[in-house]
């Protein structure tokens, strides 16, 4: 894809989001694309999250790992018609533990779409409504941080940590691969309103082996008002 293309693109994506308001797919209420697929928009520069975040990360990240999840969507699609006119969340929901293309990629696609919003190099902090619930689950802001941390230390190899909504409560869940709560296989449940991840693409350039310094500096970028927004929607 040119450059001009990709910005276009990137217009015709960013037009979608903003249309009605509506955010990107976590319910059905929501932006809900269908194949085929293109890359949402990152909404900031790749250098926009330094120094938590190095630009060289972003940019291999965005454009290579992403498109790639993105490519091999739209060839899985093409290959299991059944899945051509549904949503993102349809196929999510739909797909089959062993679909493993549809599976991996529909996740790949998914998560790292959010993710892109899930950062922000603008501080801010939860609601006093999303502050009050993560106290009543987890004690404190504070106890929420290592609880969530514990959880992406945890996924062995590749993987994802979530912050979810299940039964209007909070729960921190994580995935392996690209996997996501919302696929009905998982052993995790939930609406993810918040996501990590985990992957040694997502640091390595920067943090090598050493994931925890990644996750700590993970809260210095976390786009607060839009983890707020998402859970005023699902509590
Ligand atoms: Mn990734």
């Amino acid at each position: 894809m040119d450059k001009r293309t990709f910005i276009k693109d990137m217009g015709l994506i960013g037009a979608g989001v903003l249309v009605g308001g509506k955010s990107f797919a976590l319910k059905k209420t929501d932006y809900l694309p269908t194949a085929p697929f293109k890359p949402d928009s990152l909404g900031y520069d790749f250098n926009a999250l330094e120094p938590t975040i190095d630009t060289e990360t972003m940019r291999i990240h965005y454009t290579k790992h992403y498109q790639a999840y993105i490519d091999n969507l739209n060839k899985a699609i093409v290959a299991n018609p059944a899945y051509a006119n549904q949503d993102i969340l349809s196929i999510l929901k739909n797909v089959k533990p062993t679909e493993s293309a549809l599976r991996n990629n529909a996740g790949g696609y998914y998560n790292h779409s959010l993710f892109w919003k899930w950062l922000s190099p603008k501080p801010t902090q939860p609601s006093s409504q999303l502050s009050s619930a993560i106290n009543t689950s987890f004690g404190s802001l504070d106890n929420f941080k290592k609880e969530f941390a514990k959880a992406a230390t945890g996924v062995f190899g590749s993987g994802w940590a979530w912050l979810v909504v299940d039964n209007k409560q909070l729960k921190i869940v994580s995935t392996p691969n690209q996997d996501n709560p919302l696929m009905s296989f998982t052993e995790a449940k939930g609406t993810p309103i918040l996501g990590l991840d985990v992957w040694e693409h997502a640091y390595y350039l920067k943090h090598q082996n050493k994931r925890p310094e990644y996750i700590e500096a993970f809260w210095n970028v976390v786009n607060w008002d839009l983890v707020s927004k998402d859970y005023a929607k699902l509590k």
